[in-house]
């Protein structure tokens, strides 16, 4: 279990010790609220024990071969008692394991990171706490309420609304409290939550004084209700809100009408599907929710890796003969390394004796030795940049007939060329190279292969104000997975013309084509279309 060493701008070795656990806060919900230690000891922990309420995504940067284990309570279900998580870390821990346990919120906010610390300490194991964002602190932040406030607020108390149901007298001082100073911040408070604000009202608080609930506060589908102490119960029976949800008591809760800006995100209140294949979806899926979309990952297709063939084998022995290398995918740039590195090679393979000097203006040649290396777009010349690798060529617009333009300044005639790409890929740019006279190997690298949507995800996409089209293979497996319960009052967006053909051919309509064919164009043609379009979740209630 050797621990990976990962050097920090600080200097450190931040890597996870072993026979050590470590609390760890994971923040309140939103993935990018984690703290930058908690990634790294995810990314290097032996294993991890996680509770429920832990941001999506958030083991996703764990080692392949970690352990993650389950132990979260939810409402209701029987889950793994206190005592015996306390067994399991220490166990980890003595079989000399680094160990992380991953709480929502922060570890010692009503997280029993205290009695966990305890407990180890009683055992001997040693533990470093990881403190991460409450929610108390955060989904108000969310909300647009500021816990405390020059004016309205100079202290704040975070209490717990449900308190251990095996004691016999509450441990709440509802006269402290009503005559508290400040902001009443209540974790665990909707299920009693009129029987609390009767006790605090009895004691002298006053009914009238603004109250609210922000439910799932910095997830997805974020929400805030507003009423006083008096009607907060009421109005959050009404409107169904359910845990987790953080009940916020104080004048300060008047300043949301300044402060609100969740929901001001151009793109709030609207629930939009991408269609990607997940490693691509990422980047489309974190700007839209940056710009306050709810995503539904509803990948219709997967990345098949081809590197076990002898086309890809030979390309490989003789990745120094081509005079011009030209990769149509980002996808295709990452796979061209891994097969170099398959054959026991890398960036170096590329640097060769040929050298041709490109048109003025199209080039970056300059004094680089090795092929010409042409990429379809900017992702794919980034994804080459990753590699060490900066493409010669990088058409403006990335179709293939941009492509076969951009290489007219590159001499091929009786040259050897190889075009790594999708299996399933157009023969644009083979068939117009040999047009010159190069001599092509079409070297398939991958092939996408259609993905089986989960039920969840279908269901959840629904309700989807938008459907995004990045590529007509996506459409084609798409349409067929879900056939009938393809959402029909979603808004189709295409990325560009022929994607677009391939959504009419399915027997759709494109609401919105974007002008400029990347991911970025597709998002700003989204935003122009949100502007006039009425989102259908219809969240923002209650104030
Ligand atoms: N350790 C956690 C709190 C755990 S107690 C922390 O520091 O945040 C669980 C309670 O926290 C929930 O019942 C709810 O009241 C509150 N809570 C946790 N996450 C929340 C969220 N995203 N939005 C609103 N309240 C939340």
């Amino acid at each position: 279990m050797a621990a990976q060493l990962r050097h920090t701008p600080w200097g450190g070795n931040v890597s996870a010790r072993s026979g050590v656990v470590y609390l760890v806060g994971a923040g309140p919900g939103d993935s990018g609220l984690m703290t930058a230690r908690s990634l790294e000891l995810i990314a290097s922990a032996d294993a991890i024990y996680y509770d429920r309420l832990i941001p999506p995504g958030a083991l996703d940067g764990a080692r392949d071969d970690a352990e993650l284990f389950y132990v979260g309570k939810a409402p209701g279900v029987s889950s793994v008692p206190q005592a015996e998580i306390g067994e399991r870390l220490i166990e980890a821990a003595r079989s000399g394991k680094s160990v992380v346990r991953l709480k929502g919120g922060d570890p010692f906010v009503f997280g029993r990171g205290g009695e966990e610390g305890e407990a180890l300490r009683a055992d001997g194991i040693e533990f470093e706490i990881v403190p991460g964002i409450t929610a108390g602190v955060a989904a108000t932040a969310y909300a647009g309420i500021p816990v405390t406030h020059r004016d309205d607020a100079s202290a704040v108390a975070f209490i717990t609304g449900h308190e251990d149901p095996d004691k016999e007298e509450s441990a709440l001082d509802w006269e402290a409290l009503a005559r508290f100073p400040g902001t009443l911040v209540f974790y665990m408070g909707v299920k009693r939550l009129a029987a609390n604000a009767a006790s605090l009202i009895e004691a002298g608080r006053e009914a009238g004084e603004p109250a609210a609930a922000v439910e799932r506060g910095t997830m997805d589908g974020q929400r805030t209700v507003i009423a006083t102490l008096g009607t907060l119960a009421e109005t959050v029976e009404r409107e169904n809100v359910s845990a987790p949800a953080l009940i916020v008591i104080g004048p300060v809760v008047q300043r949301r009408e300044a402060l609100a800006w969740l929901e001001r995100r151009p793109l709030n209140d609207r629930r939009v599907v991408v269609t990607r294949a997940r490693p691509q979806a990422s980047g489309l899926a974190k700007t839209l929710r940056g710009l306050g979309a709810e995503v539904v990952e509803l990948p219709a297709i997967r990345i098949e890796p081809l590197l076990d063939s002898e086309t890809v084998r030979s390309a490989i022995e003789r990745i120094g003969e081509y005079a011009l290398i030209c990769v149509t995918s980002p996808n295709g740039a990452h796979l061209l390394f891994e097969a170099l590195g398959a054959g026991g090679l890398d960036a170096r393979a590329l640097a060769g004796p040929q050298k041709q000097q490109i048109e003025e203006g199209r080039s970056n040649v300059g004094t680089k030795t090795g092929p010409v290396v042409a990429a379809i777009g900017p992702g794919t010349a980034r994804a080459l940049a990753a590699h060490g690798i900066a493409a010669d060529i990088v058409p403006e617009r990335f179709v293939a007939e941009s492509l076969v333009e951009a290489l007219a300044a590159v001499d091929v005639a009786g040259k050897k060329v190889l075009v790594a790409r999708a299996a399933e890929a157009r023969d644009v740019i083979p068939e117009h190279l040999e047009g010159r006279g190069a001599e092509v190997d079409v070297v398939a690298l991958y092939e996408t292969v259609p993905e089986e949507p989960s039920p969840e995800a279908i269901d959840d996409a629904q309700r989807a104000d938008y459907v995004t089209f990045t590529s007509s293979s996506t459409v084609r497996n798409l349409t067929k997975a879900l056939g009938e319960r393809f959402p029909g009052g979603a808004r189709i967006v295409s990325i560009g013309p022929v994607t677009s053909e391939a959504v009419r051919n399915a027997g759709l309509e494109v609401d919105v084509e974007a002008e400029r064919h990347d991911i970025d164009g597709l998002v700003d043609a989204l935003l122009l279309d949100a502007k006039s379009e009425p989102g259908r979740l219809g969240r923002s209630i209650g104030d």
